[in-house]
């Protein structure tokens, strides 16, 4: 890493740090910390930034809130980048669309384009993740999800070069897209609905209040730990009837309020939350015989 060190700090107007806790960088507010952390300043930087990363062959991975992410306790050993800067975080709204760039979160992306008397995205309220890692995950609830929406995605490959993806060449399913491995997603473009900002304000607050007694939404926590299956009760039912609620390790605990949310107490560990999320497993497999899926990703 010390060669990268003066090679980046040279070469990137961005900002560049090392041993980036990445505790402060998720939701969870759990993990070890990033060899290197990088928010270039704009594409160029991104571009300069990826061919270091290709000639150094470091590992990369691309967060975005952390709201998905569980980081181990031994932390990532590669480079991270975030696009949360001003060059990555603009929305440009014209008729009933918008071309929102990955670093704009999803409440600023909501409450904007109410502003413009634009909704569609009420199902979203509550998401707590940037445009690039719902784009990504497909973020969504019972109302909708983002994938439907889209027109267009432009990506930076790990070359450098800036493909546009066009709706016929994207694919997203639950919680699931075809990004994944295409590089750095940089906009995209929404369609929205023409709606009054107050009635788009009343839809979010009523998602917002239903969400706030059925989730644990004012503790730590990645959101829903695994998929729901394809058939049959959910995720959350699966474990609430095994009897997991409140099923604790360490600091990381099965929400009362959701069975398919582990919160943070305070000091829980990654190692906490897998042990956890290993004996969630095994007894839904015993008493079910459903294998769940994790929905948050392990970095
Ligand atoms: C309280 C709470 C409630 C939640 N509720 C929901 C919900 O209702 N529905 C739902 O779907 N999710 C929910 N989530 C999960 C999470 O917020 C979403 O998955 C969100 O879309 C993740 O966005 P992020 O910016 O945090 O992405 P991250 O968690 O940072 O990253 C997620 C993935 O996207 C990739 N990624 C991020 N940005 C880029 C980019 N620019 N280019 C390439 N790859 C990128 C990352 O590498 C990673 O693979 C919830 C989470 C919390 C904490």
């Amino acid at each position: 890493m010390l060669l990268i060190n003066s090679e980046l700090k040279n070469l990137i107007k961005g900002k560049v740090s090392y041993d980036e806790p990445l505790k402060r960088r998720t939701s969870l507010r759990i993990g070890g910390s990033a060899a290197c952390w990088v928010e270039p300043s704009d594409k160029e930087d991104l571009k300069k930034l990826l061919q270091v990363i290709k000639k150094e062959a470091l590992s990369l991975k691309v967060f975005g809130k952390g709201s998905n992410l569980l980081v181990k306790d031994s932390g990532f050993s590669g480079v991270v980048i975030n696009l949360e800067t001003p060059h990555f975080q603009k929305l440009v709204f014209k008729e009933k669309r918008v071309v929102a760039e990955a670093g704009v979160s999803l409440p600023t992306l909501i409450s904007e384009s109410a502003r413009h008397d634009l909704g569609g995205l009420e199902f979203a309220a509550g998401i707590p993740g940037t445009v690039g890692g719902a784009l990504m995950m497909n973020a969504g609830g019972k109302d909708g999800s983002i994938g439907p929406l889209v027109n267009w995605v432009e990506v930076m490959n790990l070359e450098g070069d800036t493909i546009r993806l066009e709706r016929d060449n994207l694919e997203f399913s639950y919680r699931r897209s075809n990004l994944m491995g295409r590089g750095i997603i940089l906009e995209t473009e929404i369609r929205l609905q023409k709606r009054e900002a107050l009635k788009t304000l009343s839809m979010l607050k009523e998602v917002i209040l239903e969400k706030g007694m059925t989730q644990p939404i004012s503790q730590l926590s990645a959101g829903s730990i695994f998929k729901n299956p394809p058939t049959g009760p959910s995720a959350g039912e699966l474990i609430e009837q095994c009897g997991l609620k409140e099923l604790r390790v360490g600091d990381a605990e099965v929400s009362y309020r959701h069975a398919n949310f582990i919160v943070n107490l305070g000091t829980a560990t990654a190692a906490d939350i897998l042990s956890l999320i290993d004996k969630i497993q095994l007894t839904v497999f015993q008493k079910h015989g459903v294998k769940l899926e994790l929905e948050i990703e392990i970095v």
